[in-house]
């Protein structure tokens, strides 16, 4: 048996285009495009690349991409001004801080500060509690877009046995809340879950976030699951998930590619996130 691959870079492409096609009737109601703050501090290549890619794709979709590069060396204080002041301005609608950010800054303290209302990264705790009890809210979201794939191939969720492996604020936890309010059974396994393989095996949904490459093994999955991989690692130059691909693919139903497969939902979801903070923010109602 092989099973099918969940092409996620054609779902975000097609997620992209969906919400580049509402920009038009929100900028004649609101008379201006949704805007992005995209904030940079110091210069790390990873984080680079990813700032240069979310604005190009902002500004695909026809939105406004308000780009903000610090020097490594920026104060907290400094920073925490930028941030203030991009939550005052009212052409901004979401904000994202890349992480990670210097060691010298409070990662916290920096999120804390960022306005719940434009928190399009889901990360402030306000939001963090809006997922936990089913209020309206930011998701954030690398978790959004494996929902997205989840539901888009599997239909309702609900009933289904579901274990996400990693318990982090930005991956683990948020896709556990999820998957909860789609009715799913879930198990959240981490570094002290015993006898991971047991857990895997009864489960009919697998969310890999573990950070480690090639780690969840083929014959660990039940037979026909799906398995969405979250992993980015880089082995010998070369992108590899959490999942052991190969042994993966003989025995689940479906399994997301790395690259291609959750990878490019991530700034989808964030295109999404801002056009609804967009709305919210101007007042206007969001079809669909
Ligand atoms: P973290 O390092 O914050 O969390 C990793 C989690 O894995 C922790 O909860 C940890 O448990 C758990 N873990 C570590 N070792 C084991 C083990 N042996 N068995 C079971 N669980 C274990 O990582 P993130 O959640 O931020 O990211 C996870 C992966 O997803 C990374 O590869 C990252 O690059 C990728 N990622 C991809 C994104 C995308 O856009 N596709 C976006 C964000 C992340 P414990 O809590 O006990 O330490």
């Amino acid at each position: 048996m092989t099973a099918e691959l969940i092409d996620g870079k054609a779902f975000a492409a097609g997620l992209r285009a969906r919400v580049a096609a509402q920009v038009p009737t929100f900028q004649a109601a609101a008379s201006r495009a949704p805007g992005l703050a995209v904030v940079l501090v110091g210069e790390d290549p990873a984080s680079a690349v990813y700032v240069r890619s979310k604005g190009k794709q902002t500004r695909e979709a026809g939105m406004e991409s308000f780009e903000h590069r610090l020097p490594a060396d920026t104060g907290q204080d400094d920073l925490l001004a930028l941030v203030e002041q991009l939550n005052a301005d009212p052409a901004v609608d979401g904000i994202l801080v890349q992480l990670p950010l210097p060691r010298h800054i409070d990662e916290q303290e920096v999120l804390l500060r960022i306005s719940p209302d434009k928190d399009v990264d889901g990360f402030h705790p306000v939001n963090a509690g809006r997922l936990a009890t089913g209020m309206e809210g930011f998701v954030p979201c690398t978790p959004l877009g494996c929902l997205m794939l989840l539901q888009d191939r599997l239909g309702d969720l609900s009933g289904l046995d579901a274990v996400v492996i990693g318990r982090s604020n930005i991956v683990g936890k948020p896709m556990a809340a999820l998957l909860t309010q789609a009715s799913c059974t879930v198990t959240v396994a981490h570094s002290r879950t015993r006898d991971l393989a047991s857990h895997v095996a009864r489960a009919d949904i697998v969310v890999a976030a573990v950070g480690r490459a090639n780690f969840v093994q083929g014959d660990w999955i039940k037979p026909g699951a799906t398995v969405i991989d979250v992993g980015i690692n880089r082995v010998e130059g070369k992108l590899v998930g959490d999942v052991d691909f190969a042994s993966a693919m003989r025995v689940a139903g479906a399994v997301t590619p790395v690259p291609g497969g959750v990878g490019p939902m991530t700034i989808a979801c964030l295109l999404r996130n801002t056009l609804v903070a967009a709305h919210r923010n101007a007042g206007v109602p969001l079809a669909g």
